[in-house]
């Protein structure tokens, strides 16, 4: 109950207030148990405005940009997505209420274990995980509705632009490693557009067609 009104909270001044009209998205965002997905010591934390450790030197996003990337990915319920950096697993929760099916990749084992359990635990039958290298996608589930990598990459890997269907979009943190821009691309039938969200700041997406470690 305290987490539910927390989460409540949350939506009401984190999400709405900041301009998010996606309805499916803030039904999700309302949804999702996002203190599961920290550690016991953080969960009085979750619902707070700011991203939180996971371990591994890795970070679970602060809710805004989680919500401003699910809604700049435009979702709708037949939805295949691909998601590069599962980390705590929260973010391909929030995408797995929304569509069809999730494919998340993480190349940090024990973070993976954790997501995947996590998934299990909470019947998130439609997210399917990947224990590899991400910036060179999932070439035998492509193409994808939608893809969003959840970690700032130096450029925009081809590879995934590849697999991304005609009228698929996606969303990638471009920059350096202290700072990025929220890239979003729409493949359209005569090509592929690009427009740019705003400033962000993300952990490196190492592989690759990434940082080198
Ligand atoms: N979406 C996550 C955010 C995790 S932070 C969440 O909701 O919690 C970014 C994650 O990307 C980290 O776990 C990191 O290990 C992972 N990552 C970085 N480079 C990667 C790559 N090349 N392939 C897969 N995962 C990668």
């Amino acid at each position: 109950m305290k987490y539910k009104r927390q989460r409540e909270e949350m939506v009401k001044r984190q999400i709405v207030a900041r301009g998010i009209t996606d309805e499916k998205v803030i039904t999700a965002m309302r949804s999702v148990p996002r203190h599961l997905f920290v550690s016991e010591a953080l969960t009085d934390q979750a619902y707070g405005d700011f991203p939180l450790p996971i371990g591994e030197q890795q970070t679970i996003s602060q809710p805004y940009i989680v919500a401003e990337m699910t809604q700049a990915l435009q979702l709708s319920k037949k939805d295949r997505v691909l998601e590069i950096g599962t980390g705590s697993g929260y973010q391909a929760a929030i995408i797995a209420q929304i569509g069809y099916r999730v494919y998340t990749i993480e190349r940090i084992h024990s973070l993976l274990l954790k997501a995947r359990s996590l998934f299990d635990r909470l019947l998130y039958h439609n997210i399917i995980t990947r224990y590899s290298d991400g910036t060179t996608g999932w070439a035998d589930e492509s193409p994808f509705d939608a893809i969003i990598i959840t970690a700032g990459a130096p450029s925009i890997p081809e590879t995934l632009v590849s697999q991304l269907a005609v009228g698929g979009r996606m969303v990638i943190p471009v920059g350096d490693q202290h700072s990025q821009e929220l890239i979003k691309l729409h493949r359209e039938k005569d090509g592929i557009h690009k427009t740019n969200l705003g400033g962000c700041r993300f952990v490196k997406l190492i592989g690759e067609q990434g940082w080198r470690e």
